[in-house]
């Protein structure tokens, strides 16, 4: 099984894929994620990502399909969620070309809700647990106790950077997977359980189709 998550930052694809992850067994490729173990581990590719991360930008599109198709080959199995990526038509397509997707979901969320979500985010560098400052009494993660993070993109000027490029992108995404015939989308605005839910509805038909 491989699926798609799509959405604007702060959409809920993160915290989805986790919970995916953790029920269903998939495992989750997050673009975000690679290229932020490569700023923490110094690579080149991360000094060089790190400076379009924080201002809100996408890096080249040939970078990240190398770094999504090095992750894929690595995986011990068929079955995983990739979050993320596409985020430009130029990866559809170069997606499209060494793999078939079977779901591609679309988190569908208001502006003002994801900028909302985006402000109070904090994420934990250990477990990866992405929660939201307003339901915390500290900033101190819910499962393994470490200290959370603020993302260095989560900031005003890159927050709008970052939904004037995906609101630049998606249609044209979405589109391409329309044809496809494999676009769901989920209404993504309420919280995290809500959307959760109506993924599984989806995932579960196909899901039970597959087992008989
Ligand atoms: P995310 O964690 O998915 O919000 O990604 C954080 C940042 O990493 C994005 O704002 C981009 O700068 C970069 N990034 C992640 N995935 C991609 C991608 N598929 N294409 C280009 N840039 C990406």
């Amino acid at each position: 099984m491989k699926i798609i998550l799509l959405g604007a930052p702060g959409a809920g694809k993160g915290t989805l894929a986790q919970n995916l992850k953790t029920d269903y067994g998939y495992a989750h490729i997050s673009t975000g994620d690679i290229l932020r173990e490569n700023i923490a581990q110094k690579t080149k590719i991360g000094l060089q990502a790190k400076k379009l991360i924080e201002k809100g930008s996408l890096v080249p599109d040939e970078m990240i399909v190398k770094l999504l198709i090095e992750k894929i080959n690595s995986l011990k199995t068929d079955d995983y969620i990739i979050d993320g990526f596409p985020r430009t038509l130029a990866q559809a397509k170069s997606l499209d070309k060494i793999l078939k997707v079977d779901y591609v979901l679309s988190l569908k969320s208001s502006h003002e809700v994801v900028i909302d979500r985006l402000l109070n985010r904090l994420t934990c560098p250990n477990c990866k647990t992405i929660t939201n400052r307003k339901w915390l009494k500290d900033d101190v993660c819910p499962k393994c106790h470490t200290k959370l993070d603020l993302r260095l993109d989560d900031n005003e000027e890159a927050i709008r950077k970052r939904l004037e490029i995906y609101d630049e992108n998606f249609k044209t995404i979405l589109d391409f997977y329309k044809k496809l015939n494999i676009l769901y989308e989920i209404q993504a605005d309420e919280t995290p359980e809500k959307t959760y839910d109506l993924t599984k509805k989806i995932i579960r038909v196909k899901y039970d189709c597959q087992e008989k």
